[in-house]
């Protein structure tokens, strides 16, 4: 289960651990019971586009999409060398 930063006007930010399946942009405080909003720390950096980085870095909400949104045809495109087998 992923670990997700949120952020409470009232107390700060504080870590919760979510599912997948959970409300990951919205949570409660912990202290106070009300409402809070997710902060999006930066992890596996190394690993992400740069471009990618420094957007986030400035501030941007990166948009959730889920597989089932995603154009069909971007889905394989990373793959250098996709099904050979095909003419
Ligand atoms: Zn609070």
């Amino acid at each position: 289960m992923p670990q997700y930063t949120f952020k409470c006007n009232n107390c700060g930010e504080y870590d919760v651990w979510k599912s997948m399946s959970d409300d990951l942009a919205r949570d409660r405080c912990p202290g106070c019971s009300s409402e809070t909003y997710r902060v999006f720390t930066l992890f596996n950096v190394s690993q992400m586009d740069a471009k990618l980085v420094k957007k986030i870095d400035e501030g941007m909400v990166p948009k959730v999409v889920k597989r089932e949104e995603l154009p069909k045809s971007n889905i394989r495109k990373k793959e250098k060398n996709p099904r050979p087998w095909m003419v």
